[in-house]
């Protein structure tokens, strides 16, 4: 194994294994909303053991990609970086095929594409693409932040409020089964729905989408956001 160096301006991301490129994605998401990088996390969001994400882990600051210590896990700037590079190659990917398949199937499939994407390639899909703020599950891409900044997760919403649903959060974005229970039922980003009924003691929030209720246990509710009707 070799160092992974990444320069400014000659940005290697094909250096990089896909699996370490899957992790820093996941890092970078926990990294940007101020989450702390845990290892157990990152195992169940990947599907993987914790001591497979340890070793990973090594790896990664061995190459100057994360910096781990007492205070935590950390993107080093090349880290950081080349997250945002793989980020915004696999939003375009999304995007890219999102006339080919079903709206569920786009995130998987990007993962499997976004690590072959060049930068030559990267910049004209982007011009082509019409420099896209959001991914088609409504996240931002790099830098494009401000464009979600307003919306407010499903729990913070009172019951009886219209609401147009906007972003499914990176995070569950990696649950398949939930994409594709999302999809059945409509709720994608620029769907309406009102919030139907919210139970504290049940950790569910149901909507009523077109006349169809649908409830969600909170731990769902909260990576969706959603844009509330005055
Ligand atoms: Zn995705
Ligand atoms: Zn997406």
């Amino acid at each position: 194994m070799t160092n992974v160096t990444i320069s400014p301006g000659v940005l290697d991301i094909s250096a990089i294994s896909s699996t370490v490129q899957d992790y820093l994605l996941l890092i970078y998401v926990m990294e940007r909303d101020g989450e702390p990088i845990v290892g157990s996390r990152l195992a169940e969001l990947l599907g993987v053991t914790p001591p497979t994400v340890t070793n990973t882990l090594k790896r990664m600051t061995r190459d100057g990609l994360i910096t781990m210590s007492q205070e935590g896990t950390h993107l080093t700037p090349q880290g950081w970086t080349a997250a945002r590079t793989i980020m915004t190659r696999h939003m375009l990917m999304e995007w890219m095929m999102i006339q080919t398949l079903p709206w569920s199937k786009l995130h998987g499939e990007a993962h499997h594409l976004e690590h072959a994407i060049s930068a030559m390639t990267e910049s004209a899909l982007m011009e082509q693409l019409g420099r896209p703020q959001t991914c088609p599950h409504g996240n931002p891409l790099p830098g494009c932040e401000q464009a979600v900044a307003h919306w407010k997760p499903l729990t913070e919403i009172e019951a009886g409020r219209r609401v147009t649903i906007r972003r499914i959060h990176e995070l569950a974005e990696e649950n398949a089964a939930l994409l594709e229970f999302l999809e059945k039922h409509r709720l994608m980003p620029s769907a309406t729905a009102t919030v139907s009924e919210i139970l504290p003691f049940n950790q569910t929030i149901t909507l009523d989408v077109d006349g169809q209720l649908v409830t969600l246990g909170n731990a769902v509710a909260k990576y969706i956001f959603v844009e509330v009707h005055p």
